[in-house]
């Protein structure tokens, strides 16, 4: 195979298209060559090389041959051989990959000098200080990268140099000084590498380019790509290219461009010149820049040149491209173009600005954004011009920006809020009493528990600012106080500000910029004038192609009548799963602690018929807010000791009651039943349908109150459109008996109210025989919503609430998986099973309607995988909606 494999392109052989083959700067240059812009003449070594050589630690056999046959056919075309002693051609050697990595590999400038050829150069270029320069930076680059000398050694003795001249800048000292520093950096390189700096110009180059495929592997570059989530696998190509200088007088210089400005995405005139300078001088910062627009006062020719160009790559690209240039002895010179990085914002507007100069396409504007971006663009941030002070870091479970008092429980949380003041709420963990405290809340802090814990996943759903599992901050909740590692002590009522986007935890008040996006889909913003409107213009029109396009519909995860609003302001199309369990908290929680001691069908009856008037209103409330659009009620779900006191702590009161001889009758009941309940496994225990078939009237007085819910809307002339859905199923037989209850109670509340509800009852697919037996599942149920969350637990294994805090850090520092799949779904495992139900229930039932609830409904690539494998319907919660939806666009376009 390797024979018939090419390794080597000349840039006139490449094309854009060719990114995986000859990474972005060399298929850009190539694209470049092809359009005929001044490209100093060079080629690519492909990545495939790359790939062989990190692979085998050998270069493939037939590269030096390729380099070889390259390297004359260059040398014809530039009328010098590399390194020729009375007119050397020099060459560049810079790394490229697919995804731009800036700054991680290496690069090493002015291969081809030597002792013999440095005097050419500086016979050919008039310029002697400049020859002996450019040999010092050669062997300063080369030292450090190839041969793995300490920089500062070079640096140092530059300083020295200068020191002893008694100057302060390096163009201060003159070609005489140079030539003593390169026999000091020779000298350098001797002693650290143990080996004489080579005087070949072939094996210069040859060394180079083992450096640059090396540099793949480089801590620094692992960690980036780590970080990036590029796959560490697809290796570097090397770029081969003539030199040109930037630095060979005043009518020479470098520069970088940007076809608009890359933070607003307005046309104009965008970068930086620095006369008399090389690339790499811009980028240390050695001496002041000037805005590019000064160019052309300084060199109108090529200034001229250089914005036809812009205009010519802007055209071409249909984008923003950003420019590497250098003008030498005024003549302009490309080095580098690509598709420019830009902010959230800029990539909104210029694609709407695209579509109106006829550039692109809707479909295609589609794709120059992205549900990360905007997801960025909807909330508040923290200025990043303020001045902080970090506390730790945890987990970034829910984004956003949140600055108040630390309180240490709900309680506090509650009555601070109450009176005015904004609290973080900070926990060790939090678990369903700690519900209104989080209402209550700015932000939530714990210092346990990943991304799909409770504190994690309710934050999501009420759009709340959510850092988890800062393990590096000590909650005290007992003594209400967190200690960050530097031993900084955060008592109660002290200011902590949170970042739930980066994870990030500061002291003090970090100030906050509220988003302009929000108060658009909140309906409080409209089309204007301002900076910011202009970019509510372009949210506007971009979802408005995505909403055209989709074919996936998109509801929400809401649970009251609020969230079930501002889901609607945010374009949700229903509900996809309301949690009736959090209709059992907080005041009501006594009611369903009585159900759960209730001995007798009679207290029970009477435990149940005080929460079902309830029960009603809150779905009376729902149905209203959503009227005419689906409504998924879930039947209760948890395990019933969490809504029961704490077992440690409950045992620790009854038994201090018991040893004071007051112990009280109710609590001694409780804690039995506490016991009783008590589980080594909540999660895979007594849950979902499990709860409805062991506790009597529990599921029939829900189904009731969505019933009685449904029929009181109907009758006051709305359009409620419930659906009853069954959690946790596992077997036909669970559904069956559950749907028998469910439609002889249904059919009471029509009969009772002359209704005909309509409503429909199916389950959720969240259990992993449910998936493998969805074609029996099928037939018992009208709708299937697939439950992710527990669905990627019990096929992992992995307990949701656990693993994200202890190992996964583990498991993506060894690459196992580059993300949760807790938060995107696991397509060859998870997500082949939903694709296997998805056939079997609709060959069952052809009308099946299908959707997902799992906290994947709101996440960009799952989103395009569901589009794919297709469901009906995504679920997630209010503030995801919007990425929803432009994702959805984005699968379909
Ligand atoms: C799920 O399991 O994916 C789901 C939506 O249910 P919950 O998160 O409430 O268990
Ligand atoms: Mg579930």
């Amino acid at each position: 195979l390797q024979h018939s494999q090419k390794f080597v392109y000349d840039f006139t052989e490449g094309n854009r298209d060719l990114k995986d083959l000859l990474g972005g700067k060399g298929a850009n240059l190539a694209e470049m060559t092809n359009l005929g812009l001044p490209v100093p003449p060079g080629f690519t070594i492909t990545t495939e090389a790359c790939k062989v050589y990190l692979d085998s630690g050998e270069e493939p056999a037939a590269l030096r041959d390729e380099v070889s046959a390259h390297l004359d056919a260059l040398e014809q075309k530039m009328g010098k051989k590399l390194g020729q002693a009375d007119d050397p051609l020099l060459v560049s050697v810079r790394s490229g990959a697919k995804f731009s990595m800036p700054g991680m590999m290496d690069t090493v400038l002015n291969i081809g000098l030597s002792d013999a050829s440095v005097t050419g150069l500086a016979k050919q270029s008039g310029d002697e200080r400049f020859a002996w320069d450019s040999y010092r930076r050669l062997i300063q680059m080369f030292g450090k990268t190839v041969l793995g000398v300490d920089g500062e050694l070079f640096e140092d003795a530059l300083d020295e140099a200068k020191a002893a001249k008694k100057v302060t800048v390096d163009t201060d000292l003159d070609a005489a000084d140079l030539k003593k520093l390169v026999k000091h950096f020779k000298k350098v390189v001797k002693t650290e590498a143990g080996r004489d700096f080579p005087q070949d110009p072939r094996e210069q180059m040859d060394l180079a380019v083992k450096a640059v495929f090396d540099s793949w592997n480089g801590d620094r570059a692992k960690l980036y790509r780590r970080q990036e989530r590029i796959p560490g696998d697809l290796g570097t190509a090397v770029n081969i290219c003539s030199m040109v200088f930037g630095n060979l007088g005043p009518d020479s210089g470098t520069g970088v461009a940007f076809t608009r400005d890359p933070a607003s995405g307005h046309q104009g005139v965008y970068g930086d010149y620095l006369q008399n300078a090389q690339g790499e001088d811009v980028v240390a910062g050695i001496r002041n820049t000037v805005p590019l627009a000064e160019l052309e006062g300084i060199d109108k020719k090529s200034y001229d040149q250089l914005m036809q160009i812009m205009e010519t790559l802007e055209t071409h690209y249909k984008d923003l491209c950003d420019i590497e240039f250098t003008i030498e002895r005024g003549q302009l010179w490309m080095l580098q173009t690509r598709v420019g990085k830009r902010t959230a914002g800029a990539a909104f507007r210029i694609a709407t600005q695209l579509v109106d100069q006829g550039l692109i396409d809707e479909a295609e504007a589609l794709q120059r954004v992205n549900g990360a971006q905007l997801a960025q663009l909807m909330f508040p941030r923290f200025d990043d011009q303020a001045k902080v002070e970090q506390l730790g870091r945890g987990i970034a479970a829910s984004p956003g920006a949140a600055v108040g008092k630390a309180v240490f429980d709900s309680y506090t949380a509650i009555k601070w809020s109450r009176s005015g003041e904004k609290v973080i709420l900070i926990r060790r963990e939090t678990n369903p009493d700690d519900l209104d405290g989080m209402i209550a809340a700015e932000g939530i802090l714990t210092s346990r528990g990943g991304k799909t814990s409770h504190a994690a996943v309710v934050a999501r759903g009420m759009g709340k600012t959510c850092v988890c599992g800062a393990e590096d901050l000590e909650v005290d909740t007992k003594r209400r106080r967190m200690t960050a590692p530097g031993g900084v002590v955060i008592e109660e009522g002290d200011v902590v500000s949170i970042d739930g986007s980066t994870g990030k935890v500061y002291l003090g008040e970090v100030p906050v910029v509220p988003s302009p996006v929000v108060e658009y889909f909140e309906g409080r913003m409209h089309a204007g004038a301002d900076d910011a409107d202009e970019l509510v213009a372009a949210v506007h029109r971009i979802m408005a192609y995505a909403d055209r396009v989709r074919r996936l519909r998109v509801r929400a995860n809401a649970d009251n009548a609020e969230d079930a609003l501002r889901a609607r302001r945010f374009g949700a199309q229903g509900i996809g799963l309301c949690r009736t369990e959090h209709m059992f908290l907080g005041e009501r929680r006594e009611m369903v602690e009585r159900l759960i001691l209730a001995d007798t069908d009679e207290e029970r009856e009477t435990a149940l018929s005080a929460l079902l008037p309830l029960q009603k209103k809150d779905f009376v409330e729902l149905f209203e807010a959503m009227d005419g659009l689906p409504v998924t009620v879930r039947l209760l779900d948890p395990p019933l000791h969490e809504f029961l006191p704490d077992i440690t702590e409950l045992s620790v009161r009854v038994a201090l009651a018991e040893s004071r001889k007051d112990a009280n009758e109710n609590d001694l009941r409780l804690l039995q039943a506490v016991h009783k309940l008590h589980e080594q496994n909540p999660m895979l225990g007594l849950r979902g349908v499990r709860l409805g078939l062991v506790i009597p009237g529990l599921f029939a007085m829900q189904v009731r109150a969505i019933a009685e819910a449904a029929a009181e809307r109907r009758n006051a002339k709305g359009d409620p459109r419930a659906e009853i859905m069954i959690p946790l199923v596992g077997t036909v037989q669970e559904l069956e008996i559950v749907r028998e209850e469910a439609d002889q109670v249904i059919a009471e509340v029509e009969a009772a109210t002359g209704t005909d509800l309509k409503l429909t009852i199916g389950t959720m697919i969240e259990l992993p025989r449910a998936a493998l037996t969805a074609g029996q599942i099928a037939e018992a149920a009208q709708f299937f919503s697939f439950g992710t969350n527990d669905l990627t637990q019990t096929v992992w294994g992995f307990s949701r609430d656990d693993v994200e805090a202890s190992f996964f850090t583990a498991y993506l520092e060894k690459g196992i998986f580059g993300v949760s799949p807790f938060e995107t779904i696991d397509k060859d495992g998870v997500g082949s099973l939903v694709r296997s139900a998805v056939q079997a229930g609709r060959a069952t039932r052809p009308d099946l309607k299908l959707g997902v609830c799992g906290e994947h409904g709101g996440d960009p690539e799952s989103v395009h995988f569901f589009h794919e494998v297709g469901l009906d319907y995504v679920s997630c919660s209010p503030f995801r909606i919007p990425v929803a939806r432009l994702e959805a666009g984005r699968a379909a376009a």
